[in-house]
């Protein structure tokens, strides 16, 4: 695992706090989306299929550093659309940098050279470059060519500043294993920090509905994956063990759809980063009066086959605070990629999808042009 020594101990420390203080919820990494804007259009994406008038919202800066003190996780991941793009980009990341806590910007790369000077390198401050594979599966998975080439000489650039850097890496159900294990070589060579992966989430309003992965295909991906990096001790993965042992199969885990509280231009997003079923006022709100058990793997059909990170990483934590040496033999042996699979969490409860992608965009519409006729 490539989380340094710090982070670990401040996060680590900040969850036994949580514990102590008897708290069921807490949240782990908060999902700061400020802006759905993005200067590209990638099939699997579900975050950019907006209205223009959506497109054009900005959380500002005052509103983000709130959402980071209301929320309270030692974690901030900033993500959208491309937060490049966002004019107060610099300040909300000194702004969260300076509260102590550690900043994951999620970028194509595409703006970085152009941006590079308002940001400082930081043990707070890490780049998170999205990176799909290789140039053919990457380009591909972005719809655009030449963005892989851009994304490498974004991270060149970025190490030779001194910046931290990890690449952000979803996969989908045409990945073939031995090509993502040689990206993984590839981006070691570069001198990347830290991988993350992840299964892409099938998005409703993706593109791209033929691509993405179920349970069994995922589990079966990332076993004939990690096998080729011994159990994935070859590579930096800025996950934690479990949660690569929880992807090939070995772990029976429900989500955590808390651990990683989201808030857009629209509020604060429920259930999770993922899904968009409703929009709370007030962090406290969407903590104290979301009916969580609605959702999660076996409890809502939209649930059914995912297993990324922003939703299960924070159960993976956990399970390593509750179980130290189970998730010691992983980190020891490497993640197992043999023998029978961990059981599946029963699907016959769940309750069917319910569609309101379209309620909540006509009440923003209609929130956007109250705001602009007062104006
Ligand atoms: S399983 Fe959990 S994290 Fe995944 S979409 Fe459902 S509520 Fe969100």
């Amino acid at each position: 695992m490539s989380i340094p020594a710090l982070q670990k101990w401040r996060v680590g420390s900040y969850i036994m706090r949580q514990r102590a203080a008897g708290r069921e919820r807490y949240p782990l990494v908060l999902m700061l989306e400020p802006l759905f804007r993005c200067n590209l259009a990638c099939a699997g994406c579900g975050k950019i299929d907006y209205p223009e008038d959506i497109l054009d919202q900005r959380l500002p800066l005052a509103d983000c550093l709130a959402a980071v003190d209301e929320c309270g996780a030692p974690v901030v991941s900033i993500a959208g659309g491309e937060p490049l793009l966002h004019k107060e980009i610099g300040g909300i990341v000194s702004g969260i940098v300076a509260r102590k806590k550690f900043v994951y910007l999620c970028t194509n790369g595409l703006l970085l050279e152009k941006r590079i000077d308002l940001f400082k390198p930081s043990p707070y401050f890490v780049w998170s470059i999205h990176l799909d594979g290789d140039q053919e599966m990457h380009d591909r998975s972005v719809c655009q060519p030449g963005v892989y080439v851009r994304a490498v000489n974004a991270i060149r650039l970025a190490k030779q500043r001194g910046f931290r850097v990890n690449i952000n890496c979803t996969l989908f159900n045409d990945a073939d294993a031995k090509r993502v294990a040689d990206f993984f070589d590839t981006v070691k060579g570069l001198g990347v920090d830290g991988i993350t992966v992840s299964p892409g989430y099938a998005y409703e309003r993706a593109p791209d509905q033929q691509h993405f992965l179920n349970r069994t295909t995922t589990k079966t991906l990332f076993r004939d994956i990690l096998r080729r990096g011994d159990g994935g001790k070859r590579w930096s993965f800025s996950q934690s063990g479990l949660f690569l042992d929880f992807l090939a199969g070995n772990q029976t885990y429900a989500c955590t759809p808390w651990g990683n509280p989201t808030r857009t231009v629209f509020g604060w997003q429920r259930p999770c980063y993922l899904l968009g079923e409703g929009y709370a006022a007030t962090f406290r709100e969407l903590m104290e009066e979301t009916e969580w058990d609605r959702y999660g793997t076996g409890n809502y059909e939209k649930c059914a086959d995912c297993m990324v990170h922003s939703g299960f990483e924070a159960t993976a934590v956990n399970d390593t605070v509750r179980r130290p040496l189970v998730a010691a033999n992983v980190a020891l042996r490497g993640v197992k990629t043999d023998g029978a699979m961990a059981p599946e969490l029963p699907l016959h409860g769940q309750r069917p999808a319910q569609y309101v992608f379209s309620k909540h965009v006509e009440h923003k519409l209609i929130e956007i042009r109250k705001a602009k006729a007062g104006a």
